[in-house]
């Protein structure tokens, strides 16, 4: 008997186009996911507020922001379930999760996991959520090695493992997560990860005015090496999404640091009574100058460093 449902357990396997029911496993097992919720922050996490609490809020229509003061992770409600963007540190997992109840939805009717970059502050708690939700992870391919690793080659981040999370599905530059009458969009913005990927949707305001809200990805160098470059074609990678980023049309701009997009001040003002906050048609051209001029500065600087 055991045989016989083994067998049709793998025929049904083959039929939906599986390889091996081994990839619906997590990567990471409980007890690896429970120590790191439970280990000590390190010290980036304390200096960037990475796990400090901040009040759940509806930003605009159906996104709600879960993440904690300085990190960012948002939750886009629809009838037919929701999807997740960004899992913070694996130490965040209860917050999110208690965020996303404290505005009435249930951790486990998220369907989709989506990410901005693998780094530990975006990427650590993707496996609790995971855990928890039951969701498919959804990953560019430059970004999928790392997520799936548990931890990044180069950079600041380098050596800080957290645990691994399975990526069910590849998403290519264009490709489209839809549930439930809501469709976002990925746009690989690479350079600050190689999977880099911005997200964007549009979404209606209390007013039922249309909108666009990007969910910007970061461009930042954050002490990455340029010179050399930490991977083959960074350099070129970051100004051809400075380019990108240019071109897009978005009038609410959300990203995975507060300061990226002043969610303290925002949120005041609407706390205030402004419903609108959150649209500012300037922000994503401006928040990608800056950047650009700080990436172009910087790489300067290296060059001379290097000689
Ligand atoms: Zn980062």
């Amino acid at each position: 008997m055991r045989v016989r449902v083994a067998g049709l357990a793998l025929a049904m396997a083959f039929q939906s186009g599986c390889v091996s029911s081994e990839q619906h496993h997590p990567l990471a097992s409980d007890a690896v996911i429970d120590a790191a919720e439970h280990s000590p922050l390190n010290p980036f996490a304390v200096s960037g507020r990475w796990n400090k609490p901040f009040a759940p809020f509806t930003i605009i229509g159906n996104i709600h922001y879960v993440g904690t003061e300085g990190v960012s992770a948002f939750l886009i409600t629809t009838p037919k379930g929701h999807i997740l963007i960004d899992g913070i540190l694996a130490q965040s997992v209860p917050q999110i999760i208690a965020n996303i109840q404290a505005l009435g939805f249930d951790i486990r009717d998220v369907k989709f996991l989506l990410n901005s970059h693998a780094h530990i502050d975006h990427a650590g708690g993707l496996a609790g959520l995971q855990r928890a939700s039951g969701a498919k992870m959804v990953a560019s391919a430059g970004d999928r090695p790392t997520l799936e690793a548990g931890a990044i080659g180069f950079g600041p981040t380098k050596g800080m493992a957290f645990p691994p999370v399975r990526v069910d599905r590849v998403i290519a530059d264009g490709g489209t997560v839809s549930l439930g009458g809501t469709t976002l969009t990925a746009h690989l913005t690479p350079g600050h990860t190689q999977g880099c990927t911005t997200w964007s949707m549009s979404v209606r305001g209390a007013d039922g005015a249309p909108h666009t809200a990007v969910f910007h990805c970061s461009t930042t160098v954050a002490g990455q090496a340029l010179v050399p470059e930490s991977w083959p074609g960074m350099v070129a990678a970051y100004r051809a999404s400075f380019a990108k980023l240019r071109d897009m049309k978005a009038d609410i701009l959300l990203a995975p640091h507060d300061d990226f997009f002043d969610l303290e001040a925002r949120r005041a003002r609407q706390i205030a009574g402004d419903a609108n906050a959150f649209v500012d048609p300037g922000a994503l051209g401006l928040l990608n100058d800056d950047m650009e001029k700080a990436f172009e500065a910087e790489l300067e600087r290296q060059k001379k460093q290097a000689g």
